[in-house]
């Protein structure tokens, strides 16, 4: 007999057939005439609840029938007396698979902290918080490649070993075959990486935006979806050493055009989950609302996580230049009040905190930052006449602070090069990167995008950690 998975029993597809499940017990408890079993296999929120008689079922049938173990069972569906599910199985027999020993199986019918199951992620997928949230993040990756291709976008893959190190110095991983206990050397004492085994030193990718870009020069658009990696020593609740980041790169495009393509494509991404796990994100709302609880008043949430979903993709994002972001900062009653950590004046670096006052506070929705300083930015950004600021974006979520990083790139050879010197990148070593310059170069741009940064914008979980599956942050990749 074939299996059928939960969420399709639970639609009620087969009901009066006979029947086979497959799953992990979530609960068991009854009396001496009934036992009722909740039974999840993952495709679904909800568990199916299968009702096993005493009369077929004697306890001693049932012992290993606990919390954990894998079972599958046969039955007729049939619509269900009891509350809270429309349908139910009638139970006649009962297969234990693989038990799970009550006094070792960690999750039992408490509820435990979100530290605690950090811990056990292998097992925490178990669980309906967990199972929620990775289903969304399953929908919300579709929809990234559903949303591009749409759009005629060309799905790139880029490289995740590479020797470009012209972003993120200080926090890439490096990769090697050589015996760093005993590395060769040159003659003036350096690590010999010539005889590496690319012969040259690599590191593992902290953005796919240049070689994406040089294929936006030959497709038009393309996008790129994949792992990047940070050895940013930041314990904070936004990081990941590991995180999935996409980035677009589209030539012919503007930045204007750029910001108008990443709202459009956050409201998108937002909206698909709402409307294919409705279910999860109810869930989830309802969990993040009982945490509220025992929070102070000033830092509970004013709205609930569906009111704040369909605000986002309801509402036009708000636009503003940094000038304009540092005028509303320094006219604030915060600031004068000195509630700001960090000093405000053109030029800084927005901090965490001044990207929450703009969005949380003053404007109270996703707010578009665009033309930084050019001595916070990237080389590769490109100079407005002004000659001190960049044709730069940042896209800032309440909640989350910076979601979206991106740039209209700068086309004009001379200006690139002299950008590069003044930060000390040798251009020769980017010969392939300004050949895209050199040869039908074109106005261009696009941006990155933390996936998880927007799973947690949309699942409401507080740390980068609850999802992702398996998170690589400092002193922890143990699985
Ligand atoms: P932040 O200021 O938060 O450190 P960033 O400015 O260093 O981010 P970018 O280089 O602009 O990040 O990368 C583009 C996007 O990638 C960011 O807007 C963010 O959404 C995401 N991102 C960057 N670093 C991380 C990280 N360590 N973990 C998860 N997502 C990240
Ligand atoms: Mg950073
Ligand atoms: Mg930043
Ligand atoms: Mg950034």
């Amino acid at each position: 007999m074939q299996r059928t998975k939960v969420k399709d029993l639970l639609q009620g597809a087969e009901v009066g057939k006979e029947v086979l499940l497959k799953g992990w017990v979530r609960t068991k408890r009854g009396n001496k005439y009934v036992n009722f079993i909740a039974v999840n296999d993952g495709s679904t929120i909800n568990n199916l609840q299968v009702v096993a008689e005493a009369e077929k079922f004697p306890e001693e049938a049932l012992k290993d029938v606990t919390t954990g173990a894998a079972i599958a069972v046969t039955g007729e569906l049939v619509a269900s007396q009891g509350k809270g599910q429309a349908y139910e199985i009638q139970a006649t027999s009962i297969e234990v698979l693989g038990k799970a020993d009550p006094e070792a199986y960690p999750l039992q019918k408490k509820a435990h902290s979100l530290e605690f199951l950090r811990e056990i992620a292998h097992l925490r997928f178990r669980t309906n918080t967990f199972g929620a949230v990775f289903r969304v993040r399953n929908a919300m990756a579709f929809a990234v490649h559903k949303f591009f291709n749409e759009k005629g976008f060309v799905y790139m893959h880029t490289p995740i070993i590479t020797a470009s190190d012209a972003e993120g110095a200080g926090e890439m991983f490096q990769v090697t075959t050589l015996d760093l206990n005993n590395p060769p050397r040159t003659e003036d004492g350096n690590i010999n990486f010539e005889e590496d085994f690319f012969g040259r030193a690599t590191n593992l990718t902290v953005s796919g935006q240049m070689e994406g870009e040089v294929a936006a020069m030959a497709f038009s658009d393309i996008y790129t979806f994949g792992p990047t990696f940070r050895a940013e020593n930041s314990n904070t609740t936004r990081h990941l050493a590991e995180f999935w980041m996409i980035e677009p790169e589209m030539a012919f495009y503007d930045l204007k055009m750029n910001a108008d393509l990443a709202e459009e494509f956050i409201k998108y991404v937002i909206r698909y989950a709402l409307e294919n796990n409705r279910e999860d994100i109810e869930f989830l709302a309802q969990r993040q609302a009982e945490e509220d609880k025992s929070k102070p008043q000033n830092e509970r949430q004013e709205m609930t996580l569906i009111e704040k979903l369909e605000m986002v993709v309801n509402n036009d994002f708000e636009r503003i230049t940094y000038t304009e972001a540092i005028d509303i900062l320094l006219n604030s009653n915060h600031y004068k009040k000195k509630k700001f950590q960090y000093d405000v004046s053109w030029g800084i670096d927005l901090q965490s905190e001044h990207e929450r006052y703009l969005v949380e506070k003053h404007f109270k929705k996703p707010v578009i930052v665009t033309d930084y300083p050019k001595d916070i930015k990237a080389f590769y950004m490109r100079l407005n006449d002004d000659g001190k600021t960049v044709a730069a974006m940042d896209i800032l979520a309440p909640g989350i602070g910076e979601i979206v990083g991106g740039s209209q790139r700068e086309e004009r050879m001379d200006v690139l090069v002299e950008r590069m010197k003044s930060v000390g990148i040798n251009p020769d070593d980017m010969w392939w990167f300004l050949d895209t310059r050199r040869f039908g170069g074109c106005p261009h741009a696009g941006f990155g995008l933390g996936f998880e940064r927007v799973v947690q914008f949309v699942t409401g979980m507080g740390n980068i950690r609850d999802v992702i599956p398996f998170p690589r942050t400092p002193q922890n990749a143990e699985f």
